[in-house]
């Protein structure tokens, strides 16, 4: 297949914008899948900072790196995305979500708009210029379409001299397939306050 599906993409994107020793973030680590995939991009000199509001997510991710012998590389975090700010004061290379739920887990522990507007918000502050936050975005289930409506809405208004803003979607799929949207920096926000 020439066109890369949805999460190859987003891999693609991470690979591009993620070299070794640098700093990437998981907001969303589940079951651990692209904190693992991160964990190999930094190498031994970086770090990955996963987050996850479950005890069930962090536990399932850090087996997942102990598997890989990669534990060494990441720090898993029980607590929001929206908190990022706390943990990082340094440049974020790369940022990955994964919207919705934990899949075969409780389907009530959903992504929310106003905290992953918030995220995206702190994590444009703290990525390098070349950096990318890449949002995987499932809609399908109860709750999904406000948060997809909501971001779109917040992303679409980004001002375009700092940040570039791609959706990347299969038109022609069925039943809500998710999508992706990149978000690029291309140059600092003015400093507030
Ligand atoms: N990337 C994951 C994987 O490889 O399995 C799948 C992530 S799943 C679609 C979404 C995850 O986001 C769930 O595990 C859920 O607990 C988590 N989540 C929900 N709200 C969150 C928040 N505010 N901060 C961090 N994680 C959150």
């Amino acid at each position: 297949m020439i066109l890369e599906r949805v999460i190859q993409y987003a891999q693609t994107l991470l690979k591009k914008s993620v070299s070794e020793g640098e700093i990437a973030v998981d907001a969303t680590a589940g079951n651990g899948h692209d904190t693992l995939f991160l964990a190999n991009l930094v190498g031994d000199n970086g770090y990955v900072y996963a987050f996850d509001v479950q005890k069930e997510a962090v536990d399932a991710t850090l087996h997942r790196l102990l598997d890989n012998a990669l534990e060494h590389r990441a720090i898993v975090l029980k607590d929001g995305h929206e908190n990022v700010a706390k943990y990082i004061n340094k440049p974020v290379a790369a940022a990955i979500f994964n919207l919705g739920y934990l899949p075969g887990s409780n389907h009530e522990i959903i992504t929310r708009p106003n905290t992953t507007i918030q995220a995206i918000e702190s994590l444009l502050t703290l990525l390098k210029i070349g950096g990318v936050i890449v949002l995987v975005v499932y809609y399908g289930h109860e709750g999904g379409k406000d948060e997809r409506n909501e971001v779109i809405e917040f992303v679409s208004n980004l001002p375009q001299k700092h940040v570039h803003v791609l959706r990347y979607e299969f038109m022609n799929q069925k039943n809500d397939p998710p999508f992706i949207i990149a978000l690029e920096k291309v140059k600092e926000f003015p400093k507030e306050g």
